[in-house]
């Protein structure tokens, strides 16, 4: 069973990977040392993560939006979706962790991961998992936790768990959405269900 890090310094409480020794000053998504092309191209994984299981857990995926990082204006997100959901909390955690998974998994296949970018990858899953901990607080009425109550909803080891066993099966559909999004930024429910249902 892995075992979560505290973060002293960080807004994501927990990580599990050790926290590297970092410079004070190091921006966040310069911790992946990765090209444009090489980030961009995880971001695009990480949101067809979300969107795949999303629609594999019957949400209905309206849109999903990725962009280069060089090109963000403002605060505008790297990636983001628009879905309508009805569903139980521990699904829409796996939903959520599927995102840092599939990155992290991506980096792996790639020839790429190194313990930096895998805690670098958790850090910028802080979205995903404020809004897990804001559902847990919300629907369930208690604090996430992680890696002490293995198994049960409210901690965060299980949505990783659920997350991992849902892209060992849909990996294929993932990936083929990822290329799509590289390839137009932008990708409609229909077009996500029907890369997934042609993906093997
Ligand atoms: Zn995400």
């Amino acid at each position: 069973m892995p075992c979560w890090y505290p973060n002293a310094n960080s807004r994501v409480p927990y990580t599990r990977t050790q926290p590297p020794r970092l410079q004070a000053d190091v921006v966040l998504r310069d911790l992946l040392e990765l090209p444009v092309e090489q980030h961009f191209r995880g971001t695009a994984v990480h949101e067809a993560a979300h969107a795949v299981l999303l629609q594999s857990l019957g949400a209905t995926v309206e849109w999903v939006v990725v962009r280069p990082y060089t090109e963000l204006a403002g605060d505008e997100p790297a990636g983001e979706n628009s879905a309508v959901y009805d569903m139980y909390v521990g699904d829409l955690l796996t939903c959520l962790a599927a995102g840092e998974r599939a990155e992290s998994r991506w980096l792996g296949e790639s020839g790429l991961l190194t313990p930096v970018r895998a805690y670098a990858v958790e850090l910028l899953a802080q979205g995903d998992r404020d809004m897990a901990g804001n559902l847990v607080r919300d629907l369930l009425g208690r604090e996430l936790t992680f890696g002490v109550a293995v198994g049960e909803a409210f901690d965060y080891q299980s949505a990783h768990d659920a997350a991992d066993a849902a892209l060992d099966r849909c990996w294929p559909a993932v990936i083929a959405v990822a290329d799509a999004l590289v390839a137009h930024r932008r990708l409609d429910g229909e077009q996500i269900a029907a890369l997934s249902a042609h993906a093997h």
